[in-house]
């Protein structure tokens, strides 16, 4: 039987609300509840103080929604916020063991040998033009990669590896439902794009887009991977810090244009990242440099050097400048990322700073 809604919500129904004493439905805790093939969705919204208390309420809802036909994997999300951007957000997670939060020692346990982010403070400047492409490279010199497209408000890692339209399968493995990655260009791809037939942005609250995409890592059949490449949502706030600090990744490195502002941004990202001591690998410089396709010559159309003096001042490495390409955005927009050129030398210098061999 297809997955219904109303036996969902009937299924929640049954779950008693520990502040109110009447059911989680009764007590206007669902924020949402989606469903795109086989994979269901809850948010429950509740207040952040009571956190602790809503741990075996998520679990529960979590079971008896896996129960239900038509559902291959079912996924509920603790929200601590009603309405607009989170602030400051996620429900308390320390040293709760039910949380959805990376294992300790996820890395090892895991297929996945490395984790990097590839992060920039605004959308636009190219950051997953960047992801892709070193993912694309670092899979060119022998390695087996994997990209993670977490940039949910606008995924575009279906576009840029040519697989727009296609919607995720699920297969057992082990006993586990897991999502099947696609495999695309050398590099095996996840993106929430693949999850929903939506082509719209998504527009998710701070503790639900980290919640989802934890999980979309932990549940998706990567197999053995040398490295897995993030494509961080744009920003430095509370989402994105709470998803780095769940991913753990050995590295990030940041996506700037050398425009002062975006560069004043960056600052921004390295904070970010130093708070949970995640060490920023360095500085890739996107748009530097404009090659006119006629006459060859060189144009710096947003200041030159500006990105290799703040990289210097903000103490992390100057891993190389993307030129502004026409043939970069005509091979993005038809979905043949060629890893080649100035990405095959940034893939290895981020490689090498991530210890992957
Ligand atoms: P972000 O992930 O930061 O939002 P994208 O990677 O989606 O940015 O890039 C935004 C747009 O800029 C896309 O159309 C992309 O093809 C184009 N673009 C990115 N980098 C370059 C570049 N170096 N040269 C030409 N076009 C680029």
């Amino acid at each position: 039987m297809p997955f219904s809604q109303d036996l969902a919500l009937a299924a929640l129904a049954k779950i008693k609300d520990p502040l109110t004493g009447g059911d989680i439905i009764a007590a206007g805790r669902l924020a949402s509840l989606t469903e795109e093939v086989g994979i269901v969705q809850a948010v429950l919204q509740i207040p952040p103080p009571e956190a602790d208390a809503f741990f075996p309420v998520r679990d529960a809802a979590q079971a008896a929604l896996a129960e239900l036909d038509g559902v291959a994997k079912a996924s509920v999300i603790l929200s601590a916020h009603k309405g607009g951007p989170t602030v400051g957000g996620a429900p308390k997670r320390k040293g709760n063991p039910h949380q959805p939060r990376r294992p300790e020692g996820y890395q090892g346990d895991s297929n996945i040998k490395k984790i990097i982010a590839v992060s920039s403070a605004k959308g636009g400047v190219g950051k997953s033009t960047v992801a892709v492409n070193l993912a694309v490279a670092m899979a060119k010199s022998g390695l087996a990669v994997g990209l993670l497209d977490a940039d949910i408000h606008g995924p575009s890692a279906p576009m840029l590896l040519g697989l727009s339209g296609e919607i995720a399968t699920t297969r057992e493995v082990e006993g586990r439902r897991l999502i099947v990655p696609f495999e695309a260009h050398g590099i095996k791809a996840m993106s929430i794009g693949f999850l929903t037939k939506d082509d719209g942005p998504i527009v998710w609250r701070g503790p639900m887009v980290q919640g989802a995409i934890s999980r979309m890592l932990w549940d998706v059949d990567w197999a053995e991977l040398d490295v897995l490449i993030i494509d961080m949502p744009p920003g430095t706030g509370d989402a994105q810090l709470g998803l780095a600090q769940d991913i753990k990744p050995v590295g990030a490195v940041i996506v700037s244009t050398p425009q002062d502002l975006a560069l004043l941004d960056a600052r921004k990202g390295v904070a970010m990242f130093g708070k949970v001591d995640i060490p920023v690998f360095g500085l890739i410089e996107n748009m530097a440099v404009f090659t006119c396709p006629d006459c060859g010559s060189e144009h710096h159309i947003f200041g030159e050097g500006g990105a290799k003096r703040d990289a210097e001042k903000l103490g992390i490495d100057y891993l190389g400048a993307i030129p502004l390409q026409m043939q970069l955005r005509e091979d993005s927009d038809a979905g043949r990322p060629s890893g080649e050129g100035v990405f095959i030398k940034i893939a290895a210098q981020v490689g090498e700073l991530a210890g992957i061999n």
